[in-house]
């Protein structure tokens, strides 16, 4: 006879989302049952940990090579030319150790926290119930978090006959890559492509599209010009037509503004980004909508099926482990606590060197949805803590309305990713620029770039010298 689970809620994936919706469900006193069809005790690093442990090695490798040159004379890192031995046992060691160290989806924890966990595929098998692993669930509520699935390159010819290097398991090489071709400049397709040039190989990164699509140009162009400073071959607007093993890896040819290139390459790696993964999950019995771009839901992430919500890579869009935890709890919120919770501020980001981080809009999605808008600058050249570190390229920018209420800021340059925090914190709280003044930064500190912009009030300044620095921006159409 089969098992029949009856809980409150049923999550179906243990990735970062799942896990944060089925501890914040169980930490209301609801009973939960969590799917997972990877071996949750296998304990192997997952692809986020294994880039990042890379590009952490990489950033460390450049660090040095910086300070030796400083030490010689005034030389910046310019070329990854000077090739570095990769010692990959030990970068496979450091990211084993961590993610032993990070490790928040062992059943033993999860049964700690009162979560009963299934091994195995979870499909939907009604409206009401799904089976994994032998057994049938039919819980009051669903939260699917299946994440994404890194689609094979078919469209491209010659791509069935070589075998790309897997993000889960490019560590698992015993020789580091010489030539390798990243296909995809999503933002940790750049970082990676950075972090590779850094460690001794020749890179090529091809994009379809634009890189970082959507973000100012403003804070992306310091990227693009330090990756091909350092040797990256950055190609925008470019496709690859077809791919031809070689006895020694393989040729790619591709074709960009008209021009037919080639390449020829040991490795090949995809970095576009994961497409939801949406099969499998038996999605039409249980009469959610779906198309390839990810699950449908409305603005409180409900599906078509009003005891299903979805969350995380699933729903295709911002790919980011916060993204998924915070709609993981915000869920909960609203099933559990029936608290109506405020959409929140999340920050994207790309782990290059200079780093880039924003929350809010773009000033080109401010610039369509208000009239009018002021952006402030400031950059990191004038800051103390930037010099003193040897690390003063990019700058903070940000986009307030006419009324000087923050709508966004991009931050391209040294610790993005945790300066932009106190913007998220100021954005969500809807405060105002003038707001930020109130609070003075450690000097010399980065977080003085930011204050520099907001400290230049109409008060401090004088209106007139403020408005000639600081011009609002009308729209005219
Ligand atoms: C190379 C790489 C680097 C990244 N680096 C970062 C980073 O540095 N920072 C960051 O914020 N984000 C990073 N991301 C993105 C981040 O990993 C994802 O956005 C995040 O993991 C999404 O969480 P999720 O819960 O939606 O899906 P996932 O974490 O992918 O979890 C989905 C889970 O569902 C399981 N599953 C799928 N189908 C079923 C089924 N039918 N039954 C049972 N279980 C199922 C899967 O096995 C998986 O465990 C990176 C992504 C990649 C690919």
């Amino acid at each position: 006879m089969v098992e029949i689970l009856r809980p409150d809620l049923c999550v179906l994936g243990a990735g970062a989302g799942g896990i944060a919706a089925a501890c914040a469900a169980a930490a209301t006193g609801a009973s939960v049952v969590l799917v997972e069809k990877r071996r949750l005790e296998d304990g192997r690093p997952n692809p986020g940990l294994l880039s990042n442990v890379v590009i952490e090695a990489a950033r460390a490798t450049a660090l040095g090579r910086r300070r030796s040159r400083a030490s010689a004379g005034p030389n910046p890192l310019d070329s990854a030319s000077s090739k570095s031995t990769v010692d990959i046992a030990a970068l496979r060691r450091r990211a084993q150790k961590l993610a032993d160290r990070l490790a928040l989806d062992t059943p033993i924890r999860l049964a700690a926290l009162n979560i009963k966990t299934i091994e195995g595929t979870a499909r939907f098998t009604g409206r009401k119930s799904c089976a994994a692993g032998g057994v049938t669930i039919e819980p009051k509520w669903f939260v699917v978090a299946a994440g994404g699935v890194s689609e094979p390159a078919t469209e491209i010819k010659g791509f069935e006959l070589i075998r790309p290097l897997e993000l889960e398991s490019f560590l698992d090489l015993e020789h580091w890559p010489r030539r390798l071709l990243l296909l995809g400049g999503s933002a940790h397709g750049m970082a990676l492509a950075q972090a590779f040039c850094r460690l001794g190989s020749q890179v090529q990164l091809i994009e379809s599209g634009t890189f970082l699509p959507g973000e100012d140009r403003e804070l992306v162009s310091p990227i693009l010009t330090r990756l091909q400073r350092e040797g990256v071959g950055l190609h925008e607007n470019a496709t690859v037509v077809r791919i031809k093993p070689l006895n020694s890896g393989m040729r790619i040819d591709f074709a960009k503004m008209g021009c037919d290139l080639d390449f020829e390459a040991t490795h090949m790696m995809l970095t576009t980004p994961l497409s939801p993964r949406v099969e499998g999950l038996g999605l039409d019995e249980a009469g959610v909508d779906y198309d390839r771009n990810g699950i449908k839901v409305r603005g409180d992430l409900r599906t078509s099926n009003p005891s299903i919500y979805a969350i995380g890579d699933v729903l295709g869009g911002l790919s980011s482990l916060g993204n998924a935890r915070a709609q993981g709890r915000r869920v909960v919120a609203q099933i559990f606590e029936a608290r109506r919770t405020i959409r929140p501020q999340v920050a994207r980001f790309a782990f290059t060197d200079p780093e880039f981080a924003a929350v809010g809009m773009s000033e080109t999605e401010a610039r369509n949805s208000h009239r009018n808008i002021r952006v402030l600058r400031a950059r990191f050249h004038e800051n103390a803590a930037a010099q003193l570190a040897g690390d003063a390229n990019g700058h903070v920018k940000i986009i307030t309305d006419a009324r000087d209420r923050l709508l966004g800021v991009g931050i391209v340059g040294p610790q993005a990713r945790e300066l932009i925090g106190a913007y998220g914190l100021a954005l969500s709280q809807r405060l105002r620029i003038s707001d930020l003044r109130d609070f003075v930064p450690p000097t010399p500190s980065l977080a003085e770039a930011g204050s520099l912009a907001a400290l230049a009030l109409p008060g401090q300044l004088g209106k007139a010298l403020w408005r000639r620095m600081f011009p609002v921006t009308r729209r005219f159409n």
